[in-house]
């Protein structure tokens, strides 16, 4: 039986907005299970978490990024998550639509999703959109606000994590305090075009970036200067974040697993609470295998 997956491919935008609905609708059913099952094996995008703080550029950013990974003929999917809680209802739509793009344009994909409603974490639906798009797209973007939880949560579930940081007094110094400079893979300083404050956000960054110590061959996270208002740098951090792919490639396998196996064990203690997960036992996976599927197997109820 077809797992569905073609004909999400094939459907462009209106069957993926068709089968996400109903991975909401029915997230429990067989097909559900099947589809997300075979997503998960094909999986080809590059996922990239965009993180910072309300008002910092990351929506602006995400339309200059959608704009560069399309004229050099990438396809995007894109999940925004709405920091709003259970009780507006769901993402805030109208707040979203600032991020417009070509509706004729089947390389392109947003989708809104709210956060649930407790310490900031990803929505609900974020790990099975995050696993469909990923089997659809070349890149995948997931752009969080940035307090609290959701950083770590955006971390456990992407490939490479850029974080936003806003010029100005302070911004930078309170970054290196809170010690936020360990979760990235890249820092992006926003609205360059600001000039003075952004040039030493810049510099304060680099400076306390390079202060780190790193084992020869990891990662060097680097602060990066954009403007998405007048496009500069943006085909810089395009670059940068190809480069972490490139960097991640023999390792991916490996921290997908790994995330997988947290997912998981997240799904279960969401489902049957820490007795579920004691119950449970081991949550490990094999080598391929969908934590999905697992989750269906183990019908704890
Ligand atoms: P988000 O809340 O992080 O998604 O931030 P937005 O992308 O909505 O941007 C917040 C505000 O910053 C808006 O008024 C944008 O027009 C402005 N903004 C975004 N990018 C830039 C930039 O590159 N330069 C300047 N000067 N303003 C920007």
């Amino acid at each position: 039986m077809s797992s569905g997956l073609d004909q999400i491919r094939d459907g462009g935008k209106r069957a993926l907005a068709h089968a996400l609905s109903r991975i909401e609708a029915e997230p429990d059913a067989a097909r559900t299970i099947q589809l997300l099952d075979a997503a998960y094996a094909a999986a080809r995008a590059h996922t990239v978490g965009l993180t910072g703080p309300p008002g910092v550029g990351k929506s602006t950013l995400t339309g200059a990024l959608i704009d560069h990974w399309r004229t050099t003929g990438r396809t995007v999917g894109v999940i925004a998550v709405d920091p709003s809680s259970k009780l507006t209802g769901g993402a805030l739509l109208g707040d979203r639509t600032r991020l417009r793009t070509d509706p004729a344009d089947r390389g392109v994909f947003v989708r809104s999703m709210a956060a649930r409603d407790r310490l900031g974490g990803l929505a609900d639906l974020t790990i099975s959109a995050l696993v469909l798009m990923r089997a659809v797209f070349d890149l995948v973007l997931v752009e969080t606000v940035g307090v609290g939880q959701s950083e770590t949560d955006v971390t456990s579930a992407v490939d490479t994590v850029v974080l936003c940081i806003q010029p100005g007094a302070g911004d930078a110094l309170q970054f290196m305090k809170a010690g936020i400079v360990e979760i990235p893979d890249i820092v992006a300083v926003t609205k360059t075009d600001l000039g003075a404050t952004a040039a030493r956000a810049q510099a304060d960054l680099a400076a306390a970036l390079d202060r780190r110590e790193h084992a020869p061959g990891d990662w060097a996270v680097a602060a990066l200067g954009v403007s998405s208002l007048k496009g500069e740098g943006v085909a810089a951090l395009a670059d940068l974040i190809d480069r972490h792919g490139a960097h991640l490639a023999s390792m991916l396998a490996a921290r997908r697993h790994g995330q997988a196996e947290q997912w998981l064990a997240q799904f279960v203690r969401e489902r049957w609470g820490r007795e579920g997960l004691k119950r449970a036992g081991a949550l490990t996976l094999g080598a391929g295998e969908s934590p999905f599927a697992r989750l269906v197997a183990l019908g704890l109820e």
